[in-house]
């Protein structure tokens, strides 16, 4: 069994590129030039050049002794929050930027839900002096002005989405709809492990430096690369795919993927894809998505913006369906408690996101010797009102 994208975009039952015909040359353009492009001695030198300089890579595997003891087993923690930016999306914004400039385009486009995805997507084309537009929600940019004014800040321009629910789903829509309209010139950069065949697999790719760090860096402390268990919070699935990535064909190491329950599985107002989503096709892929019975995208509901989307990546639908990793659903209330108690442990506070991820020790439990590694995918900055508002502070 391979967990890796096949030669026609799929991973198992799960992805391919479900696009317009008029998509048809953008998409194709970069399927047939991507894995050429990545391999390229110039290309990595850049790429890893910017990663070590500029992100602020390798990011530090840190153990965490306080939560360890609390939960008596070995917690290590992934501190993707200490990324430029501040999470693990500017990893992947870092790759597509010096693809899009490989493929000679000159505009950049993307979406963005709570405006982090915007802000990783605005940092890069400053960087490489590229004009970027981003289409966001008017709902969105209501409830998230900070990242609005750090996205203009750094140059780019803020489309509202003003269709539908004027969230996340429409902001992309809109994005696609500007692509085709400017197939020459535009690359769009997709901020999750979501989106036609190639995009998953490439974002994968990029964000799989995670991994790749872990592995020597937990050979120094452990005298191991393997660790036992992995766990990752899943929205699209890009930190998880990433933390994964070189694990994936091992057996032996035990992945977690923690969903938003939201309110709970059943109340209505969740974004547990895995459980409550059937098969379906969504942003040119086809994956597990929340849907009512004749087919249309049922919104999600989490306290995380990141977390709150109706679909999940192609890998992650595949790894649901063979049960390589196994899925857990965590409430708000459990989250934001596990946020609360990591600062407090270990003076880290995480993304709300990240918190999901580590609210699983309530409920499962490890053995003192295994060897837990979290992906700490976002700091908690951006965070800090619903931790205010939750919380009374
Ligand atoms: C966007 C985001 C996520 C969710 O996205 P994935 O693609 O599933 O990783 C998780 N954590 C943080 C901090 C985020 O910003």
């Amino acid at each position: 069994m391979s967990y890796h994208v096949n030669e026609k975009g799929y991973y198992g039952n799960f992805g391919g590129a479900f696009i317009p015909e008029m998509l048809y040359p953008n998409v194709e353009e970069l399927r047939q030039n991507y894995l050429k492009v990545m391999a390229e001695s110039d290309f990595k030198k850049e790429f890893n050049h910017l990663l070590k300089d500029y992100v602020g890579r390798p990011t530090p595997l840190y153990f965490a002794k306080r939560l360890s003891e609390k939960y008596n087993t070995k917690i290590y923690l992934k501190r993707e929050d200490l990324c430029h930016t501040g999470a693990h999306k500017i990893n992947n914004t870092i790759g597509q930027i010096l693809m899009a400039k490989r493929l000679k385009k000159t505009r950049i486009i993307a979406e963005t839900g709570a405006g982090q995805h915007g802000v990783a997507t605005a940092t890069v084309c400053a960087l490489a002096g590229l004009e970027c537009i981003v289409y966001m929600g008017e709902i969105d940019i209501e409830r998230q002005a900070p990242n609005v004014a750090r996205m203009k800040m750094l140059g780019a321009e803020v489309r509202p989405a003003l269709s539908g629910s004027r969230t996340l789903k429409d902001a992309t829509n809109e994005a696609i709809r500007d692509w085709i309209n400017n197939p020459v010139d535009t690359h769009y950069i997709i901020g999750s492990a979501v989106g036609p065949h190639p995009y998953p697999d490439m974002v994968a790719r990029f964000q799989s430096v995670v991994s790749e760090e872990t592995k020597w860096q937990l050979k120094e402390v452990e005298g191991r690369e393997n660790p036992d268990y992995i766990v990752a919070c899943v929205g699209g699935g890009s930190n998880a795919a990433g933390a994964y990535y070189h694990y994936l064909n091992d057996p032996d190491v035990k992945l977690i993927a923690v969903e938003a329950a939201g309110k709970g599985v059943h109340t209505g107002e969740s974004a547990a894809t895995s459980v409550l989503g059937k098969q379906g096709i969504i942003h040119g892929s086809k994956t597990l998505l929340m849907q009512t019975n004749d087919g249309q995208i049922t919104e999600p509901y989490s306290i995380s913006a990141g977390l709150d989307y109706p679909g999940v990546g192609p890998m992650h639908a595949h790894l649901y369906e063979t049960k390589r990793a196994e899925f857990i659903a965590v409430t708000d209330d459990e989250a934001m408690t596990a946020g609360l108690e990591l600062s407090q442990l270990e003076g880290i506070i995480p993304a709300v996101e990240t918190a999901h991820a580590l609210a699983i020790f309530e409920d499962k439990k490890f053995k003192p010797e295994d060897v837990v590694v979290i992906s700490l995918s976002g700091r908690g900055d951006k965070d800090l009102n619903t931790y205010i508002d939750y919380f009374k502070l």
